[in-house]
């Protein structure tokens, strides 16, 4: 499977439960400790969940904190 985030570039492809990111860049994640990790992108790890598991769905909470954090300073 290889799946595009509906919201930014970023690009996963899996096999068998393992994943790579073929593109990565979130916006949501920018400004936040995870911007140059974008299999954190909390909408692809959605997306991709019923194939994978990203770090993004294990730290949704913080996740979501984080870009709720860095929207506030922009
Ligand atoms: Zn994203």
């Amino acid at each position: 499977m290889q799946t595009r985030c509906p919201k930014c570039t970023t690009i996963v492809r899996s096999k068998g439960g393992v994943w790579e990111i073929l593109n990565g860049a979130c916006l949501d994640l920018l400004g936040t400790e995870w911007k140059n990790k974008p299999e954190f992108c909390p909408t692809l790890s959605q997306v991709v969940e019923p194939e994978v598991v990203l770090p993004g769905i294990t730290c949704r909470a913080s996740v979501q904190e984080g870009i709720g954090r860095a929207d506030h300073q922009s």
